[in-house]
């Protein structure tokens, strides 16, 4: 569900109008929708009712101020996986103790920030982390909560950049290991052994593997809690949203669609899982973050120029991989639309960026209505891993952001200015 739509053949973000915030921003510039992030929030919030349970934003998914504000203001926490962003959600009003820290390279600096701050729960992914926090928590003279990131064995069957929950990646400690790792931890001093955690994946588009981890963790998460009196267990983030026809027939969301309709939503993956967790007994924690914030954004781009070469059409926007590297990064697929309708037959189009690089590429061949120099197109689902993982390759500055609600348009970052691209650099002393 997302509030992005036509209205008379311009397109809108709830009651603003795209073209008049380019106008005044200027372009390429990210646009979020509150009443989206908010729609999607609630909705899983809704469908998880019969549980105890927390939603933590994987605010690395995104992690403007005023989008965390937004989710803040819910009741939300924050799923973190560094220091900065735990500052992050103080400086956005968040509360960091609903907040749970993960990542599997935490320094010694983040855990003692991380402890003062009185955090929910570090989920920890090795034993040497373990002892590292007890150590740390020690010096502090405090007690660090811990949640250990169990690693399923499970294929979450989705790209292999972003699958998580196999033996062959980095992430959590094996399964059969977990009940050893719990009775060592146990004897730790400055360690409360607070939950389990696991998450096997991003972009998930099937209940399938969500629940043979579950079926596969809840004994495990059951026997944790009669011996370690643990409280929760995190089920991690990973529900995946639909790229393609992100816009089709207005409104109707993508798992209306009767071709979609085996897909994940945020009820099939309670009615599904609820029953799985709900005996144990324990609340339970998630993590998403693209479900969240994915379909609340989209990237706006101006059409620098058009180029026919031999049987090709690029459009050059002013958009380019630094802004959105997703497509560069996991070959992923982001409708492109343009801002005001036109009656334009398709033709198959490159939408490419102008950085020296093939991979700066947005689509290729795409059938799109044809656009010219000067068009205005949006790259649509880009509030997820778009601006938080753009860079000022080819001293591009950062694109501005803007929060819309209603009626009401904020900017929530300004544009980068050129030269802030270079502060902090200077020319060697033997320079002169
Ligand atoms: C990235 C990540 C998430 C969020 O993943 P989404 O696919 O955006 O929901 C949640 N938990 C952990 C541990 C992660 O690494």
């Amino acid at each position: 569900m997302h509030h992005f739509r036509y209205v008379r053949g311009r397109l809108y973000c709830e009651g603003v109008s795209v073209e008049s915030l380019t106008k005044q921003h200027g372009s390429p510039l990210y646009i979020y929708s509150a009443k989206t992030l908010t729609d999607n929030f609630n909705r899983l919030h809704t469908a998880l009712s019969p549980l105890n349970h927390l939603i933590c934003f994987a605010m690395k998914s995104n992690s403007n101020l005023g989008v965390m504000r937004t989710l803040a203001d819910l009741g939300g926490g924050f799923d973190t996986v560094s220091g900065g962003e735990i500052q992050r959600v103080i400086a956005a009003g968040g509360n960091p103790r609903k907040c749970v820290f993960a990542g599997v390279g935490k320094t010694e600096d983040e855990i003692v920030f991380a402890l003062r701050k009185g955090i929910y729960c570090f989920n920890v992914e090795s034993e040497p982390e373990l002892e590292r926090i007890n150590r740390i928590a020690g010096k502090l003279k405090k007690i660090a909560p811990v949640a250990i990131r169990v690693n399923p064995n499970v294929d979450a069957k989705t790209h292999k950049k972003i699958t998580t929950g196999t033996y062959d990646n980095k992430f959590g400690i094996a399964f059969e290991k977990i009940a050893g790792v719990y009775a060592r931890a146990a004897k730790l001093k400055h360690i409360r052994l607070r939950g389990l955690q696991m998450h096997i994946g991003s972009q998930l588009t099937q209940v399938k593997p969500f629940a043979d981890a579950v079926r596969k963790v809840a004994p495990l998460a059951a026997k944790l809690k009669t011996k370690h009196n643990i409280e929760f267990l995190s089920i991690g983030g990973g529900i995946g949203i639909i790229y393609e026809d992100a816009l089709a027939s207005g409104q109707a969301t993508w798992w209306e669609r009767k071709e979609n309709r085996d897909l994940l939503t945020p009820e099939k993956y309670a009615e599904t899982l609820v029953p799985l967790l709900q005996p144990l007994g324990l609340k339970v924690l998630l993590e998403p973050g693209r479900f969240i914030s994915g379909n609340a954004g989209i990237l706006v781009s101006r059409v620098e120029y058009v180029k026919r070469t031999g049987k090709k059409y690029f459009a050059i926007v002013d958009a380019a991989m630094n802004d959105l590297i997703r497509p560069a990064f996991y070959e992923s697929f982001h409708e492109i639309v343009p801002v005001k309708q036109t009656k334009n037959r398709p033709i198959a189009t490159d939408v490419v960026g102008g950085i020296c690089e093939t991979g700066d590429t947005f689509c290729k061949d795409r059938p799109i209505p044809r656009v010219e120099e000067g068009d205005l197109v949006a790259m649509l689902s880009a509030g997820a891993y778009g601006f938080v993982m753009a860079g000022t390759y080819n001293t591009r500055p950062m694109p501005t952001e803007v929060l819309v609600n209603g009626k009401k348009s904020a900017v929530v970052r300004k544009r980068q200015k050129v030269k802030d691209i270079w502060a902090g650099e200077a020319t060697a002393p033997w320079q002169k």
